[in-house]
């Protein structure tokens, strides 16, 4: 039987070792591919893709599978909601996570984190709406100097909260990513940081890359 066995799995094919990973990595919706979780549900021996591809790696990145499990920080992952926010221009559902137009990081890492959907969602509203904290690092205390009260660099909270005051839309001239994929949103010192203008919100405004490229050129 074990001599039957072991000439089952080098009797497939590439394409048919790959398409069996391709499966497993759907079925279990997380991104990645570990081994464990391939011998769980595969068909084959992880050593036979060993012996064909080299490297565990080597065989999911011919099957086109992200390599291994990639744990994000909470930052990138709130980041990646907050892309998918403003691509959509509305709160995003589970299934937008896997919209690779909308999001570069699967529901899959989201689940594992949070356990639901709305548990990320919340952790992200709440992440949002926490208090200001104040500027951290003695470097940047040091670039602002005298004539600020705020670092220029505008954190991913407080550009959540101006783009979502502005409805995800240019407040020049209304270009949305939600309706024209093409459009950039930037969030842009309506008083200049560099002429003494702070990075707070109602010094603050949504542009799209183009009128705010327009803007530097007008300056
Ligand atoms: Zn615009």
């Amino acid at each position: 039987m074990k001599y039957e066995y072991i000439a089952y799995n080098e009797s497939a094919s590439d394409d048919e070792l790959l398409s069996d990973l391709k499966r497993v990595c759907t079925q279990c919706n997380t991104g990645g591919l570990t081994m464990k979780q391939y011998s769980n549900y595969g068909k084959y021996d992880c050593s036979t893709f060993l012996r064909r591809f080299e490297t565990w790696n080597k065989s999911l990145e011919k099957a086109g599978i992200p390599l291994t499990q990639q744990y994000w920080t909470e930052e990138n992952l709130f980041e990646n909601i907050e892309n998918a926010w403003i691509r959509k221009g509305s709160q995003p559902r589970r299934r937008d996570m896997d919209d690779k137009r909308l999001s570069h990081i699967s529901s899959g890492a989201y689940l594992r984190k949070f356990g639901r959907w709305s548990d990320a969602l919340k952790a992200f509203v709440a992440y949002i709406n926490a208090e200001e904290a104040i500027i951290t690092t003695h470097d940047e205390e040091q670039l602002i100097g005298a004539s600020h009260r705020t670092a220029r660099d505008i954190n991913l909270r407080l550009r959540f909260r101006v783009l979502q005051r502005d409805n995800f839309t240019c407040r020049a001239c209304g270009a949305s990513p939600a309706k024209d994929p093409s459009v950039e949103l930037q969030v842009d010192h309506i008083f200049p940081w560099s002429k003494g203008g702070e990075t707070e919100i109602d010094n603050l405004q949504t542009l799209c890359s183009k009128c705010n490229q327009g803007k530097g050129n007008m300056l």
